[in-house]
């Protein structure tokens, strides 16, 4: 275990460049970000990888550039020194990798679709885990949400075309080495 690991609730939490380290890489040699959204959570070390295009749905960075006062997960200051592209809606991002436009969690969130030799894997694009996504039922609406309907409906939607589902928030993902 590197340095500074902390080991928590039965597995290990790395930080940014550690986790990289663990598949020989650095930030800086990374050449593509793919974003399902821009609360804080998930684009603060965006800054560190300045060789990186970074792929945004564009709905989510019109409300990032001006953010409501309810959704307070939004720092301005993020994106500053990365070279950020907009995509609209659906479209394919390079072979085998897709994205889909699934909002309700944030105004312009999106799945990612990466075609495997097991099927369709989909990073979800709204924080969630594997209860949104019960044997039976409709999937659940994220919890978290700023379009409640958006949300429920971006949920079946995934949970109808995915093979392999990979909720973003899902503890069960953290654990793992690898993606079956
Ligand atoms: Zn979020």
């Amino acid at each position: 275990m590197p340095d500074g690991t902390v080991e928590k609730c039965g597995f290990e939490i790395f930080e940014f460049e550690e986790a990289l380290a663990t598949v020989n890489l650095k930030p800086q040699e990374i050449d593509v970000i793919i974003h399902t959204h821009l609360h804080n959570d998930h684009c603060e070390n965006d800054y560190k990888c300045t060789g990186a295009d970074v792929y945004v749905q564009k709905a989510e960075v019109e409300f990032f550039k001006k953010p409501h006062p309810i959704d307070h997960r939004y720092y301005s200051d993020v994106l500053d020194d990365v070279n950020v592209i907009e995509v609209d809606g659906d479209a394919n991002i390079f072979d085998g990798i897709d994205v889909i436009f699934t909002p309700g969690h944030t105004v312009g969130g999106q799945s990612i679709l990466i075609n495997t030799s097991n099927g369709k894997a989909i990073i979800t694009g709204f924080c969630c885990n594997e209860k949104n996504f019960p044997a039976t039922g409709p999937a659940v609406a994220s919890g978290v949400h700023i379009n409640v309907m958006e949300a429920y409906d971006s949920a079946q939607k995934i949970k109808a075309m995915a093979d392999i589902l990979i909720p973003l928030h899902d503890l069960s993902i953290g654990r793992a080495k690898s993606i079956p």
